[in-house]
Protein backbone atom coordinates (compact mmCIF):
# COMPACT_ATOMS: atom_id res chain seq x y z
CA UNK A 1 0.00 0.00 0.00
CA UNK A 2 2.49 2.38 1.06
CA UNK A 3 4.49 2.51 -1.90
CA UNK A 4 1.09 3.89 -4.04
CA UNK A 5 1.37 6.98 -1.46
CA UNK A 6 5.18 7.91 -2.31
CA UNK A 7 6.29 9.57 -5.57
CA UNK A 8 7.47 7.18 -7.68
CA UNK A 9 11.02 7.29 -8.48
CA UNK A 10 14.22 5.23 -9.04
CA UNK A 11 16.36 4.46 -5.90
CA UNK A 12 19.38 4.09 -7.91
CA UNK A 13 19.54 7.24 -10.43
CA UNK A 14 16.18 9.01 -9.15
CA UNK A 15 14.68 9.38 -11.77
CA UNK A 16 11.29 9.69 -11.78
CA UNK A 17 8.80 6.76 -13.06
CA UNK A 18 9.69 3.82 -11.68
CA UNK A 19 11.39 2.14 -8.62
CA UNK A 20 14.06 0.85 -10.26
CA UNK A 21 14.04 2.67 -14.13
CA UNK A 22 15.00 -0.20 -17.01
CA UNK A 23 18.28 1.36 -17.55
CA UNK A 24 19.26 0.90 -13.97
CA UNK A 25 17.77 -2.79 -13.68
CA UNK A 26 19.47 -3.49 -17.08
CA UNK A 27 22.76 -2.71 -15.37
CA UNK A 28 22.61 -4.06 -12.11
CA UNK A 29 26.17 -5.99 -12.49
CA UNK A 30 24.87 -9.92 -13.13
CA UNK A 31 27.27 -12.49 -11.57
CA UNK A 32 28.51 -14.47 -14.43
CA UNK A 33 30.31 -18.45 -14.72
CA UNK A 34 33.16 -19.11 -14.08
CA UNK A 35 32.60 -19.80 -10.77
CA UNK A 36 33.42 -21.63 -7.96
CA UNK A 37 31.03 -24.90 -7.42
CA UNK A 38 31.36 -25.14 -3.70
CA UNK A 39 30.99 -21.24 -2.67
CA UNK A 40 30.06 -19.66 -5.59
CA UNK A 41 32.68 -17.01 -5.92
CA UNK A 42 33.39 -15.47 -9.47
CA UNK A 43 37.09 -17.74 -10.48
CA UNK A 44 39.02 -17.10 -13.95
CA UNK A 45 38.09 -20.46 -14.45
CA UNK A 46 35.38 -23.53 -13.36
CA UNK A 47 36.66 -24.60 -10.13
CA UNK A 48 35.70 -27.34 -7.65
CA UNK A 49 36.76 -25.34 -4.32
CA UNK A 50 38.50 -21.73 -4.36
CA UNK A 51 40.70 -20.03 -2.59
CA UNK A 52 37.85 -18.12 -0.38
CA UNK A 53 36.43 -21.64 0.42
CA UNK A 54 39.42 -24.04 0.49
CA UNK A 55 40.15 -25.29 4.27
CA UNK A 56 36.45 -23.88 5.53
CA UNK A 57 33.69 -26.69 6.56
CA UNK A 58 30.66 -25.76 4.74
CA UNK A 59 27.09 -26.65 5.72
CA UNK A 60 25.70 -25.89 2.32
CA UNK A 61 26.65 -27.57 -0.84
CA UNK A 62 26.34 -24.22 -3.13
CA UNK A 63 25.75 -20.73 -3.14
CA UNK A 64 24.39 -18.67 -6.50
CA UNK A 65 23.57 -15.04 -6.40
CA UNK A 66 22.33 -13.31 -9.26
CA UNK A 67 24.71 -9.69 -9.29
CA UNK A 68 27.09 -7.95 -7.36
CA UNK A 69 26.51 -6.03 -4.21
CA UNK A 70 27.94 -2.53 -5.97
CA UNK A 71 26.69 0.45 -5.27
CA UNK A 72 23.71 0.27 -6.75
CA UNK A 73 22.73 -3.01 -5.80
CA UNK A 74 23.22 -1.73 -2.17
CA UNK A 75 20.68 0.93 -3.18
CA UNK A 76 18.01 -1.48 -4.52
CA UNK A 77 18.04 -3.58 -1.34
CA UNK A 78 18.17 -0.81 1.24
CA UNK A 79 15.17 0.59 -0.64
CA UNK A 80 13.58 -2.94 -0.36
CA UNK A 81 14.29 -3.75 3.52
CA UNK A 82 13.42 -0.52 4.95
CA UNK A 83 10.64 0.59 2.32
CA UNK A 84 8.75 -2.35 1.74
CA UNK A 85 8.97 -1.64 -2.41
CA UNK A 86 7.14 -4.53 -4.14
CA UNK A 87 8.25 -4.06 -7.76
CA UNK A 88 11.80 -3.90 -6.12
CA UNK A 89 10.56 -6.74 -4.68
CA UNK A 90 9.56 -7.87 -8.38
CA UNK A 91 12.46 -6.61 -10.05
CA UNK A 92 14.99 -8.78 -7.72
CA UNK A 93 13.00 -11.52 -8.13
CA UNK A 94 13.02 -11.31 -12.31
CA UNK A 95 16.77 -11.06 -12.14
CA UNK A 96 17.09 -14.07 -9.58
CA UNK A 97 15.08 -15.92 -12.07
CA UNK A 98 17.08 -15.24 -14.86
CA UNK A 99 20.43 -15.73 -13.65
CA UNK A 100 20.07 -19.40 -12.19
CA UNK A 101 19.35 -22.49 -13.51
CA UNK A 102 15.92 -24.21 -11.29
CA UNK A 103 17.11 -25.78 -8.67
CA UNK A 104 16.52 -29.77 -7.74
CA UNK A 105 15.36 -29.58 -4.48
CA UNK A 106 12.35 -30.81 -2.36
CA UNK A 107 11.61 -27.09 -0.54
CA UNK A 108 12.49 -23.58 -0.59
CA UNK A 109 13.08 -22.27 2.28
CA UNK A 110 14.69 -18.52 3.81
CA UNK A 111 16.60 -16.58 5.89
CA UNK A 112 14.64 -15.64 9.23
CA UNK A 113 14.61 -11.87 10.10
CA UNK A 114 16.86 -11.13 13.66
CA UNK A 115 13.52 -11.44 16.24
CA UNK A 116 14.96 -7.74 17.32
CA UNK A 117 14.94 -6.66 13.72
CA UNK A 118 12.21 -7.93 11.80
CA UNK A 119 9.13 -6.73 14.21
CA UNK A 120 10.25 -3.15 13.30
CA UNK A 121 9.77 -4.08 9.78
CA UNK A 122 6.75 -5.91 9.61
CA UNK A 123 8.21 -8.02 6.06
CA UNK A 124 11.09 -9.90 5.06
CA UNK A 125 12.51 -9.42 1.79
CA UNK A 126 14.29 -12.92 2.24
CA UNK A 127 11.08 -14.31 2.54
CA UNK A 128 9.44 -12.30 -0.17
CA UNK A 129 12.20 -13.38 -2.34
CA UNK A 130 12.13 -17.25 -1.44
CA UNK A 131 7.98 -17.03 -1.69
CA UNK A 132 8.25 -15.81 -5.73
CA UNK A 133 11.07 -18.42 -6.59
CA UNK A 134 8.60 -21.31 -4.82
CA UNK A 135 6.02 -20.83 -7.18
CA UNK A 136 8.08 -19.86 -9.90
CA UNK A 137 10.18 -23.08 -9.65
CA UNK A 138 6.71 -24.77 -8.59
CA UNK A 139 8.24 -26.24 -5.07
CA UNK A 140 6.56 -25.97 -1.92
CA UNK A 141 7.65 -22.95 0.70
CA UNK A 142 8.62 -24.10 4.31
CA UNK A 143 9.63 -21.74 7.18
CA UNK A 144 11.28 -24.11 9.66
CA UNK A 145 14.11 -21.80 10.57
CA UNK A 146 14.13 -20.08 14.12
CA UNK A 147 16.99 -17.54 14.79
CA UNK A 148 17.99 -16.50 18.55
CA UNK A 149 18.74 -12.69 18.66
CA UNK A 150 22.82 -12.26 17.94
CA UNK A 151 24.98 -9.07 17.41
CA UNK A 152 24.59 -7.32 14.44
CA UNK A 153 27.17 -8.49 11.75
CA UNK A 154 28.20 -5.61 10.15
CA UNK A 155 31.68 -3.91 11.35
CA UNK A 156 32.79 -7.64 12.34
CA UNK A 157 35.06 -9.41 11.00
CA UNK A 158 35.14 -12.70 9.11
CA UNK A 159 36.31 -14.52 12.04
CA UNK A 160 33.87 -13.00 14.42
CA UNK A 161 30.63 -13.15 11.83
CA UNK A 162 30.97 -16.85 11.64
CA UNK A 163 31.42 -17.12 15.85
CA UNK A 164 28.70 -14.58 16.23
CA UNK A 165 26.10 -16.09 14.03
CA UNK A 166 27.30 -19.80 14.64
CA UNK A 167 23.96 -21.58 16.63
CA UNK A 168 21.78 -18.69 16.29
CA UNK A 169 19.61 -20.72 13.81
CA UNK A 170 17.41 -24.11 14.90
CA UNK A 171 14.80 -25.67 12.64
CA UNK A 172 11.62 -27.09 13.54
CA UNK A 173 10.20 -30.85 12.17
CA UNK A 174 11.52 -32.70 10.01
CA UNK A 175 13.11 -31.30 6.57
CA UNK A 176 13.30 -33.37 3.11
CA UNK A 177 16.67 -34.21 1.90
CA UNK A 178 17.19 -31.59 -0.43
CA UNK A 179 16.48 -27.87 0.60
CA UNK A 180 16.62 -24.76 -1.44
CA UNK A 181 17.80 -21.85 1.02
CA UNK A 182 17.02 -17.57 -0.21
CA UNK A 183 18.73 -15.11 1.43
CA UNK A 184 18.97 -11.33 -0.03
CA UNK A 185 22.76 -10.41 0.17
CA UNK A 186 25.57 -13.29 0.94
CA UNK A 187 28.21 -11.05 2.80
CA UNK A 188 30.83 -13.22 4.02
CA UNK A 189 28.46 -17.01 4.01
CA UNK A 190 28.61 -16.97 8.10
CA UNK A 191 25.00 -16.50 8.36
CA UNK A 192 23.63 -18.38 5.48
CA UNK A 193 26.34 -21.47 6.73
CA UNK A 194 24.90 -21.05 10.40
CA UNK A 195 21.11 -21.47 8.84
CA UNK A 196 22.46 -24.50 6.36
CA UNK A 197 24.23 -26.20 9.00
CA UNK A 198 20.45 -25.90 11.44
CA UNK A 199 18.69 -27.62 8.42
CA UNK A 200 21.12 -30.13 7.89
CA UNK A 201 20.68 -31.53 11.35
CA UNK A 202 16.50 -31.25 10.81
CA UNK A 203 17.29 -33.75 7.80
CA UNK A 204 18.17 -31.82 5.03
CA UNK A 205 20.97 -33.64 3.09
CA UNK A 206 21.63 -31.20 0.56
CA UNK A 207 21.08 -27.26 0.84
CA UNK A 208 21.93 -24.92 -2.05
CA UNK A 209 22.21 -21.11 -1.41
CA UNK A 210 20.70 -18.76 -3.33
CA UNK A 211 20.71 -15.11 -2.79
CA UNK A 212 19.90 -11.94 -4.97
CA UNK A 213 23.29 -10.26 -4.49
CA UNK A 214 27.34 -11.18 -3.05
CA UNK A 215 29.76 -8.93 -1.88
CA UNK A 216 32.92 -9.64 -3.56
CA UNK A 217 36.06 -9.44 -2.01
ZN1 LIG B 1 17.46 4.48 -12.59
ZN1 LIG C 1 34.89 -21.48 -3.28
Amino acid sequence: MLDLLLPQRCVVCGLGGAQLCAACLARLPRIEPPLCGRCGTPTAWPVRRCRECAGRRLAFASARAAVYYDDAVRAVVAAWKERALRRLAAAAVSVVIEALEPPRADVVTFVPPDPDRGLTRGHHPPRQLAEALARHWQLPLAAPLRRRAAKRQRGLSRAERRRNVAGVFDAKGTLPSSVVLVDDVFTSGATANAAASALRKAGARRVEVVTFARVVR
